[in-house]
């Protein structure tokens, strides 16, 4: 029996389709044949949360991200997948009156890092969540020390996330800024990189990157589909 993934995406839809990908193809790999995992998928139009982000609207983003993982509920899902990192923020809002759990992405991601014995983790993530302290704290919780990039690096990976990224627009000159970001986390001291946006992983993966990475996207399809899988 496979339980049912609820997916609250479209933050942005650039990367919940990687979702929907990642978690067909390792459903597939797993159980071969036509399976394929069951799923619903809840996807916000994004330009009304960027705009609640911008205003700093969370409590209003909070109570809309509620309604639509209840809704999730409502419909079969078994367990709730947010499909962003900086939406975390608002997790404990957004599950409020919810009695299906929620698979934490930075849970996930903390869980593999310190699994591969590694302590200081460079974070690449939008400015919200590598400069507020609900993703970090979270990391340090389970033992890690996340290191951040300098001032004008944020500046410039939060950017290229929403002036690119969650466009589904892919510019090479993007990536090549990203690799040097990566590279200066290495030379401060990170000893693995997280892309903790869920989009990051269209610019940078273990090819590019000079210290092991991991992809918050791929870590949460895989964790979501071993929990549908192994309930
Ligand atoms: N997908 C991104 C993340 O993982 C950023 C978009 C958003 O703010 O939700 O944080």
């Amino acid at each position: 029996m496979m339980q049912t993934i609820g997916i609250l995406g479209g933050m942005s839809a650039a990367s919940t389709q990687i979702y929907y990908r990642k978690m067909c193809e390792l459903v597939r790999q797993r159980l071969g044949g036509l399976h394929s995992p069951e799923l619903l998928i809840r996807s916000l139009n994004f330009a009304i949360i960027e705009d609640l982000q911008i205003r700093g609207q969370w409590d209003e983003a909070g109570s809309l991200l509620n309604t639509e993982a209840k809704a999730l509920e409502r419909g079969g899902a078994d367990f709730i997948v947010l499909a962003t990192n900086t939406m975390h923020k608002l997790a404990e809002q957004m599950m409020d009156g919810i009695s299906i759990p929620l698979l934490h992405i930075a849970d996930a991601t903390a869980a593999r890092v310190v699994k591969e014995g590694l302590q200081a983790p460079g974070l690449m993530a939008t400015a919200f969540t590598m400069e507020q302290s609900f993703y970090l704290d979270r990391l340090r919780a389970a033992s890690l020390q996340p290191v951040v990039p300098d001032t004008a690096d944020r500046a410039e990976v939060h950017r290229i996330i929403y002036e690119e990224l969650c466009k589904d627009i892919i510019v090479p000159a993007s990536r090549s800024v990203y690799e040097g970001i990566a590279q200066r986390l290495a030379e401060k001291g990170a000893d693995c990189v997280i892309l903790g946006c869920t989009e990051v992983g269209m610019l940078l993966n273990q090819d590019n990157v000079p210290v092991p990475v991991f992809d918050t996207t791929l870590i949460h399809c895989e964790a979501a589909v071993e929990m549908a899988l192994h309930p």
